[in-house]
């Protein structure tokens, strides 16, 4: 469980997009979310958009994760899909906020590496918020505001890596990501391995 977490804007959807892309056995983890749908979002492969009434007939009925409420929208990571997929050897990307990050931490530690981005100065993710589109100056306060609050959670992760260069900032996360492979732990059929080895 491979999760990437960073302040809007300091580049983690460019990030996950080419991991999907170019690391095998490795699929994005789709969220259930309260947010309504934005132009260019896809049901089922962006998110699963639900109402309240049935997400919280989803926590009622124990379907996530873990779950929380990011800035007035409840998000939840579905419990069955990811369970199996991990048992058939497949690994997950997520990309949750950080108190999911603590609530699966909690829940499955041996199994969750824990990745924050972070951008190269606040003056770089003010430029990036607004070369993205026309959102007015008030939403633009109001998402260095939540970017500044998601920030101060950096210390709860096991890595951070500043994006001043996407290339290299990819580079970084997948060699994070191909060296947790490598433990030990994760490596399934090592005894039988160096058995063969060894006789
Ligand atoms: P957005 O609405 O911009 O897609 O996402 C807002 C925030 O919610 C982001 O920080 C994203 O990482 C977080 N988020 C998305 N899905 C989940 C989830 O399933 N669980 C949690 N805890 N956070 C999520």
């Amino acid at each position: 469980m491979f999760i990437l977490s960073s302040p809007s804007g300091a580049g983690k959807t460019t990030i996950a997009k080419k991991l999907l892309a170019q690391v095998d056995g490795l699929g994005m983890s789709v969220s259930v979310t309260t947010r309504p749908i934005r132009p260019g979002e896809v049901e089922g492969k962006d998110y699963h958009f639900v109402d309240r009434d049935t997400f919280s007939q989803m926590v009622e009925n124990g379907e996530f994760l873990e779950w929380a409420e990011v800035f007035g929208n409840c998000y939840g990571t579905p419990k069955a899909q990811i369970k199996a997929g991990l048992k058939a050897g497949q690994d997950y990307l997520f990309d949750i906020d950080w108190q999911g990050t603590q609530q699966l931490y909690q829940r499955m530690e041996v199994d969750v590496v824990r990745v924050f981005l972070l951008p190269p100065s606040i003056a770089e993710l003010e430029d990036r918020l607004r070369s993205r589109g026309t959102d007015s100056d008030e939403v633009i306060r109001s998402r260095m505001d939540r970017a500044k609050a998601e920030i101060s959670h950096w210390d709860g992760y096991d890595y951070v890596v500043i994006n001043d260069d996407i290339e290299s900032c990819y580079d970084s996360v997948l060699h994070i990501l191909e060296a947790e492979r490598l433990r030990r732990a994760r490596q399934t059929g090592l005894v039988d391995f160096t058995r063969k080895l060894m006789a």
